[in-house]
C-alpha cells in the first residue's frame, strides 16, 4: 500500500492517458482535470462531556455538465482536500460511463467516528448539514454514503436540509433508510455490479466465474456483497480481509458466515470457518484467480503488483491501484475492470432512488435489480467496444475515453456559459 500517491494526481493521469485517444485539445480537458469548486469548513460541535471540538470538513463539487453534482460522503482519519477532489472526479467519469444524467461530487469529514458517540455523529453530522445547505439539493447536489458513513447519516442529513429549507426533499440524499425513502437494493448495488461485471469479465476472456478462486480485500459494505454475490454465481471466495487482517480457506469461505462474525466481533480475525490466517499482502498475492480489492484507495501499488497472482482484478474501491500498478499490471497481461464501471451499481441505484423521490413511487427490488444490470452489462459492452476498436492499452484508459467523449457531448450540445 503506498501513502505516498496523491489520489487526485493519479485521477489527473488517468485523464492524460485517455487524451491520446480523444479528439479534444489539451486546453479542453485542462478544463475537466480539475472540480467546479470547494468548500471547506470546520464544524465545532459540543461533546458528550459538555466540551467542544472542532472538525476540518469538505464537499467538492466537480462538474454537472452531465447532472447534479452526486457522490458520497467519507467519515476517516485520511480525509484530505485532495481525496476528495480526486473522489469527486471519479464520480463524473463513472456517472458517464454508465451513462446515467449525473455529474460528480464528494465530500468527508476528517474524524474516527468509533471514537465518538451516537448522539456526537448526529451533531457533527447535522452541523455538517447546516454548512452544506445552501450547496445541495435535489437538482443541485446529492450526497450519498461513502466509508463509515450509511442510511443513519444520510437520514440525519435529510432531516436537517427539510427542516432549515421546511420543505420535504427526498432526494436531497441517496442511501436513505427504505422508511426515509430510500431504495429497495441500494444497500446491495455497489456489490452486485461488482458481481456483474466479474461475471461478465470472465465470459469475456473465456472462462466462467463458476469456476474461479476470488480474494477480496475489504469487508465492509461493497466487499461483503460482493463476495456473496460472487459465491452465489458458484466461484469458491477463498479469502477475505478487513482491516484487521485475512483469513483464508483453499476450499472456500462461507461468505455469510464470516459476515456474521465479522458483525458479532467487529473484525475478521479469529473466524472459525477459516482455515488460516494471511497478512494483508499475502491477501492480495495469493493465488487466486480474481481478486477484489474493495477497501481504500492506493491498496495496491507497483511493488504488490509485481506479486500479484490473480488473473484478473475487479475494482470494488475508489482507485485502489496506483498508476505505477496499473502499468506494472498491464504488462504482466493482468486485466484490470476498472471501478468506474465495476462499482457504478452504487451510484446507479442511488439514481434510482433519486428518480422514485422525484415521481414520489417506489419501485420492486426486482425491477431496480433488472434495471441495474441492463445498465451495467451495456456499460461493460461499450466499454470492451470502445477498447477493441481504438485498440486501447487498458479498460481504465478505454473507461475514461467513454466517459469523457461523453462530458464533452454534454458541453457540445448544451454549449458552456459563460
Ligand atoms: P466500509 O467502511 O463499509 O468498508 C471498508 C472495509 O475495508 C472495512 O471492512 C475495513 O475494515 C476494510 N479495510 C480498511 N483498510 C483496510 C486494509 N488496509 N486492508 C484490508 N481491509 C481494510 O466501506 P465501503 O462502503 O464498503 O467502501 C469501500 C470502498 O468501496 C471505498 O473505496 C468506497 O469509496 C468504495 N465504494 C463504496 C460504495 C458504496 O456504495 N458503499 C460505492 C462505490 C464505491
Amino acid at each position: 500500500m503506498s501513502n505516498s500517491v496523491n489520489p487526485f494526481e493519479s485521477l489527473q493521469e488517468q485523464i492524460d492517458d485517455a487524451s491520446a485517444y480523444l479528439d479534444a485539445s489539451e486546453d479542453v480537458l485542462e478544463g475537466l482535470k480539475h472540480p467546479q469548486r470547494v468548500l471547506e469548513t470546520n464544524l465545532t460541535v459540543e461533546m458528550d462531556d459538555g466540551s467542544y471540538e472542532t472538525f476540518r470538513a469538505y464537499r467538492s463539487q466537480f462538474n454537472d455538465a452531465r447532472g447534479p453534482y452526486k457522490g458520497g460522503i467519507r467519515y476517516h482519519p485520511n480525509v484530505s482536500r485532495d481525496e476528495v477532489k480526486a473522489l469527486s472526479g471519479w464520480m463524473v467519469y463513472k456517472c458517464a460511463t454508465v451513462d446515467i444524467p449525473l455529474g460528480g461530487g464528494k465530500g468527508g469529514i476528517i474524524i474516527d467516528p468509533a471514537e465518538y458517540s451516537e448522539a456526537e455523529l448526529e451533531r457533527i453530522t447535522r452541523a455538517f448539514a447546516t454548512e452544506l445547505r445552501p450547496l445541495i439539493g435535489e437538482d443541485r447536489d446529492v450526497p450519498a454514503p461513502d466509508v463509515n458513513t450509511g442510511q443513519r447519516e444520510m437520514n440525519w442529513i435529510k432531516d436537517t436540509y427539510e427542516t432549515l429549507e421546511n420543505t420535504t426533499a427526498p432526494g436531497v440524499v441517496t442511501g436513505k433508510a427504505i422508511e426515509s425513502g430510500g431504495s429497495e437494493g441500494r444497500v446491495e448495488a455497489t456489490g452486485r455490479s461488482v458481481a456483474i461485471v466479474a461475471r461478465e469479465a470472465f465470459d469475456y476472456l473465456g472462462s466462467d466465474i463458476a469456476d474461479a478462486t476470488v480474494a477480496v480485500q475489504g469487508y465492509g459494505n461493497a466487499g461483503s456483497i460482493a463476495a456473496k454475490l460472487i459465491e452465489e454465481q458458484g466461484a469458491d471466495v477463498v479469502a477475505v480481509s478487513d482491516s484487521s487482517g485475512a483469513v483464508y480457506d483453499p476450499e472456500g469461505l462461507d461468505t455469510r458466515a464470516a459476515k456474521e462474525f465479522k458483525r458479532e466481533t467487529g473484525s475478521l480475525t479469529g473466524f472459525d470457518g477459516a482455515s488460516e490466517e494471511l497478512s494483508n499482502r499475502e491477501l492480495l498475492t495469493l493465488d487466486a484467480d480474481l481478486l477484489v480489492p474493495a477497501a481504500l484507495e492506493n491498496a495496491i501499488d507497483a511493488d504488490i503488483a509485481r506479486d500479484v497472482r490473480a488473473d484478473v482484478i475487479v475494482e470494488a474501491a475508489n482507485g485502489p491501484l496506483t498508476p505505477d500498478a496499473d502499468d506494472v499490471l498491464a504488462d504482466r497481461d493482468v486485466a484490470v475492470f476498472p471501478d468506474i464501471l465495476a462499482n457504478a451499481g452504487g451510484v446507479t441505484v442511488s439514481y434510482f432512488e433519486w428518480v422514485q423521490n422525484r415521481q414520489r413511487f417506489s419501485w420492486t427490488e426486482q425491477r431496480v435489480n433488472e434495471e441495474l444490470e441492463r445498465v451495467i452489462v451495456d456499460a461493460f459492452d461499450g466499454l470492451v467496444s470502445t477498447f477493441e476498436k481504438q485498440s486501447i492499452p487498458n479498460l481504465r484508459t478505454a473507461a475514461y475515453v467513454v466517459a469523457i467523449e461523453r462530458v464533452l457531448s454534454a458541453y457540445e450540445q448544451g454549449g458552456r456559459w459563460p
